[in-house]
Parts: structure tokens; C-alpha cells; sequence
């Protein structure tokens, strides 16, 4: 290397002279053992003196960087106890500057949570800077002249004509065990009033997808505990499922039954909130602590009362924490609630940067900003431990609109979306699944053949009794055969809803779409069809312990035990 010059720059309001020049050039050789190549730059700035910038080393000799410098010396000497007259006698004498490892910049423009800086020409996208008053924040713009720099602390003690400083570190967080049970806020700070958190480790928040040979294919499942969405639509461990509605129809509720199901299996979860209210996270952390599931589960909490920032930053901190564990062999399952608003806090600080707008006045890269965080879940292959990331993300439709922006860049990240109907949750048919708009892509492979011999033809005859409502909706008479056929539907409908929290075991599923399908459950009223349903589930246990054992195995439903589960649920009409 030491053929190659380094470039070096010196700063200063006049041009040196040949001979200062060649003095600094000299410095240069003695100090990098290398030829450079010097050019002079004009800064008015400077004042008195000048700055000399090597690679990425500064020798600040302004007035203002020397006496800098000195107290800076003196105060570590006056701290270690030592005698500060010689330094200041060598100071008068000769003293030349160290090279300062971390630059120094200049803040020229601050507010809405973003702050122009000047005089950082090494500093890297990503880079944490810090500014006066130990504030935080993330180089987001580089150009020629200044970079563009978003604060995660209150900015209050940022000025114009502030000093901010290189770290040199790219963005990250703590992660490790001690996260499990606890509540932080976007950058791992703990804000649950529980105390420190110990971390294991720190990750980058950024960091790149695992590639195609570090992963293997998706076929363990990752069940959810609801009936619509394990039958017919379901989750392998390392999956993307995108959860997809309106405001208020049961978002939250499916990513929340899924956390909760998880209990006993090993998977750890995390939830990240973006953009919500505060009290919502603190409705959900209660949820989720009555029900035992925060012994396994961190939530990451950037409400909509927290700068756009931490918004922006939240899902990717909360993905790094999930890393941790993938990494290590473990299997995590990752709510990101949700993506619409995580995209609005991306496009408010991408207009105060400056960037342009494009469509819907977001920004150019916003499908990088959700494909690089989505790519990162991945179920790892063995030689890598294992491991895998299921991501749930969350996107809120306006009117139902899949074919907005933000929604189809994300339906075509994703592996399958489940798509929630506000009609259908108005009409009580809650988990609202539209089971003709949502698709999982890759879950097939991941469901017990079992439940998929039994629930392989649901799809279709839902689809089919949708077009016969349809069809029959307008008719005065129907014939005995329709009738009974659009009883049929409907009981297979009514088999799909399942209140909040109460999520059905594998065997349940299997036992329930059997019966209904083999019309064993045709007699049930429409009223408090699920606890009766529950019930029946609860006798049947108790009476035929071995096809619950033989369902449990995973085996393909046999014939036997299919007419078993008919005459069950047949006979159960007389119980009562
Ligand atoms: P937002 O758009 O406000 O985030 P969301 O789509 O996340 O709303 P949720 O908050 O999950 O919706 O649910 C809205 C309401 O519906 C809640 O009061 C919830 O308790 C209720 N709800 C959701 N799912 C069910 C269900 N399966 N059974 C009964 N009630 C439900
Ligand atoms: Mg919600």
C-alpha cells in the first residue's frame, strides 16, 4: 500500500506559502510513510491557523481547535493528578496537534427532528454522529457540501453552529436473552420502569439479508391457533405473511393470537409497534401479560408520540433483536404493526431531508425501505443453525384498496397476504378472513398432512357457496338441494369464527373442519355456535383419546377415524 499517495487537504482562509507547503508535505511523509498528494481549499471559516485533513485523520491547528485541544489535555492531566506546568511549558514551546480520530462538524441547519451538518466529509451512511448534549443521531444524507442527519433523542440541545462528532459506529442495539419479558423503546432502552437491561450483544440495526445458500426451505409450521388462517392460509416458520385491512377490523387481534399461541413452543416473539397510541401498546402489553405469552415475547414501542426517527427505526431494531436469536438456532416469530404507518413517519423525514417526492409523495426507496427489512427473515439452513424469523407484518388499507402504494409494494414483498374484510367483521364473521383475496405462498409445505387431508377442499367449497349466495340472493324460491347446500356454507362460515384469545389446538382444527365438512355439524343453531362447538371438541377428548393421539401424530386423517368424528358430532345433537 505504501506505493499508493494519500490525498491530504489543508483548509485555511489564505493560500499557504511553497514553503509551508512543502512543510506540510514533509509532516505528512514523516507521519504515513507514504507519498501525498496536498491540495489547498479555501475556509473561511477557519479563522486564524488551519485545518489539515489526511485520509480520514484532522489536524485541526484553527486557534479555536488548538486551545480545544489544550484543555482538553489539561483537564485528563489534571484528572490523573499529574502536574499540569510542564504541559503548558511544552505547549508554549513546540506542541503539535494529534490527529484527532474523530472528526468534528459543524451543525448548519436543525428542526423537525433532522439536522444539516457540515464538515464531516468521512462520515458514512448509517453512522451514529454525536451532537451537543449527548443527542444521537443517523447519517441519512450524504452530498458534497453537508450531510443530512436524523436525531433519535430530543434535539432541544442541538443548535446551529453546534459541534457534532464521529463514532465511527454504525447504528445498532443491544439484543440478547434479557430482552424476553420486556418493553423498550426503538433504540432498547427499556421503558417498562423494570430496571436495566443486561445485554448478550449489539447488532447493527442494518444489516444485510442471510443469502440463498444460508437457507433452506419453508416447512415447519408455524401455527397460529386460528382456524381460518392454519386451514386454509397457513404460516411456515421463516415465512412473510402479510395481515391486510382496514382500520379496526381485527389486525392486531390475528398478530396477537398468533404471539399467544406460541406459548410452549419454543418461539420466541417480538411485537414492534410503530405509530400507535401509547395507550393501545399498553392495552396489548396487559393482553399479552394475563396471558402468560411475555415470558417469551419483547415489545418494541415507537408510538406515534415519538419522533419520526425512532419510527423509522423501530422494526429494524426489533428484527435485529429477533437476529439474535435466529442466529443462535431459535425460532422467532416478528409483528410489525404496522408497515403503513411505519412508511408515513419514512416519507415525513424523507420530505424534511429533502429527497424528492415521488407517488403519494413518498419517497423513491420506500420499497427498499420494507424489502430490505422483510428479506431479513429467513429460515436458516442447517449448517447456519437453523434458526428462522416468521414476519407478520401489518398493513392498514383505506376503503379496502389493496392497490394503493405502500399495500402492493408489500403484497409483492411478502409470501401471501390474509386479507381482512370490514363487511365480513360487521357482519360478525370474525377473524374477518377474506378467504378469496388472501394466499399464502409458501405455508403448503408446512402443514401436518393431516390437517391437510381434511381441509384440502375448504377453499373451494366456501368459494362455491359465495357464488350461490350470490346467485340465490335475489330468487323466491330454492329447491331442497340449494337449501341444504347453502346450509352447508354457512355452517362451514360459522365454523371459521373464533373469538379473541381462544386458540384452537391442531387436533381441534382437524376434529372441526371433519365434521363440518362431512356435514356432521349441520344440525348446530346459529347462536353460540363456538362454545358449543368448544364443547363438543371437550367430550371428544374424553371419549376418543386415540384418533386425538393418532391426529396429534400428524398422520393423514385415517377413513376409521373420519366416520368416527362424524358420528361424534352427529350424536352430539341428542347430548345436549
Ligand atoms: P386498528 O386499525 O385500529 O389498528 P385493527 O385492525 O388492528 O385496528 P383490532 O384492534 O385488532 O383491529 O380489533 C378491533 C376490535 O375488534 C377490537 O376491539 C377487538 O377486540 C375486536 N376483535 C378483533 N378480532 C376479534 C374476534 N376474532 N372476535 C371478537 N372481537 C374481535
Ligand atoms: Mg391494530
Amino acid at each position: 500500500m505504501s506505493d499508493r499517495k494519500i490525498s491530504a487537504r489543508i483548509y485555511s482562509p489564505e493560500r499557504p506559502s511553497a514553503d509551508q507547503l512543502e512543510r506540510f508535505e514533509r509532516f505528512i511523509k514523516q507521519h504515513y510513510k507514504r507519498d501525498c498528494s496536498l491540495e489547498w481549499v479555501r475556509d473561511e471559516d477557519i479563522g486564524e491557523g488551519f485545518k489539515l485533513e489526511v485520509g480520514t485523520d484532522v489536524y485541526d491547528w484553527s486557534v479555536e481547535g488548538r486551545l480545544s485541544q489544550l484543555q482538553e489535555a489539561i483537564t485528563s492531566a489534571a484528572a490523573a493528578g499529574g502536574d499540569v506546568i510542564p504541559l503548558l511549558k511544552s505547549t508554549v514551546g513546540s506542541w503539535t496537534p494529534r490527529a484527532v480520530s474523530e472528526q468534528t462538524g459543524t451543525v448548519v441547519t436543525v428542526g423537525d427532528g433532522v439536522a444539516t451538518v457540515k464538515g464531516l466529509s468521512g462520515a458514512e451512511y448509517g453512522e451514529i454522529l454525536l451532537f451537543d448534549g449527548g443527542v444521537r443521531g443517523m447519517v441519512q444524507n450524504i452530498t458534497q457540501k453537508s450531510l443530512g442527519c436524523m436525531l433519535f433523542d430530543d434535539g432541544d440541545s442541538v443548535k446551529a453552529g453546534g459541534k457534532v462528532k464521529r463514532t465511527g459506529s454504525s447504528a445498532g442495539v443491544p439484543v440478547g436473552e434479557g430482552f424476553i419479558g420486556r418493553v423498550t423503546d426503538a433504540l432498547g432502552v427499556p421503558i417498562d420502569g423494570k430496571g436495566e437491561i443486561t445485554a448478550s450483544g449489539y447488532r447493527p440495526v442494518e444489516s444485510p439479508a442471510p443469502g440463498i445458500a444460508a437457507r433452506q426451505p419453508v416447512n415447519r409450521p408455524l401455527k397460529t391457533g386460528i382456524l381460518a388462517i392454519d386451514a386454509m392460509f397457513p404460516i411456515g416458520r421463516g415465512q412473510r405473511e402479510l395481515i391486510i385491512g382496514d382500520r379496526q377490523t381485527g389486525k392486531t387481534a390475528i398478530a396477537i393470537d398468533a404471539i399467544l399461541n406460541q406459548k410452549n413452543t419454543g418461539v420466541i416473539c417480538i411485537y414492534v409497534a410503530i405509530g400507535q397510541k401509547a395507550s393501545s401498546v399498553r392495552q396489548i402489553v396487559k393482553t399479552l401479560e394475563e396471558n402468560g405469552a411475555m415470558e417469551y415475547t419483547t415489545v418494541v414501542s415507537a408510538p406515534a408520540s415519538d419522533p419520526a426517527p425512532l419510527q423509522y427505526i423501530a422494526p429494524y431494531a426489533g428484527c435485529a433483536m429477533a437476529e439474535y436469536f435466529m442466529r443462535k438456532g431459535q425460532d422467532v416469530l416478528i409483528v410489525y404493526d404496522d408497515l403503513s404507518k411505519h412508511a408515513v413517519a419514512y416519507r415525513s423525514l424523507s420530505l424534511v431531508l429533502g429527497r424528492s417526492p415521488g407517488r403519494e409523495a413518498y419517497p423513491g426507496d420506500v420499497f427498499y425501505l420494507h424489502s430490505r427489512l422483510l428479506e431479513r427473515s429467513a429460515r436458516l439452513s442447517a449448517a447456519y443453525g437453523g434458526g428462522s424469523i416468521t414476519a407478520l407484518p401489518i398493513v392498514e388499507t383505506l376503503a379496502g384498496n389493496v392497490s394503493s402504494y405502500i399495500p402492493t409494494n408489500i403484497i409483492s414483498i411478502t409470501d401471501g397476504q390474509i386479507f381482512l374484510d370490514t363487511s365480513l367483521f360487521r357482519a360478525g364473521q370474525r377473524p374477518a378472513v377474506n378467504v378469496g383475496l388472501s394466499v399464502s405462498r409458501v405455508g403448503g409445505d408446512a402443514m401436518t398432512p393431516c390437517l391437510k387431508s381434511v381441509s384440502g377442499t375448504l377453499r373451494l367449497e366456501l368459494a362455491q357457496y359465495r357464488e350461490m349466495k350470490v346467485f340465490t340472493q335475489f330468487a323466491n324460491y330454492l329447491d331442497d338441494e340449494m337449501q341444504k347446500s347453502l346450509r352447508f356454507g354457512e355452517i362451514l362460515m360459522n365454523i371459521l369464527k373464533q373469538e379473541q384469545y381462544r386458540p384452537y389446538k391442531e387436533w381441534e382444527q382437524a376434529f372441526i373442519i371433519a365434521a363440518a365438512s362431512s356435514r356432521g355439524l349441520d344440525w348446530l343453531p346459529d347462536e353460540d355456535f363456538e362454545d358449543i362447538l368448544r364443547g363438543i371438541c371437550r367430550s371428544f377428548a374424553d371419549e376418543h383419546p386415540d384418533v386425538i393421539e393418532r391426529i396429534n401424530g400428524g398422520a393423514k386423517l385415517s377413513e376409521e377415524d373420519r366416520a368416527t368424528i362424524t358420528e361424534f358430532a352427529k350424536a352430539a345433537q341428542n347430548v345436549k
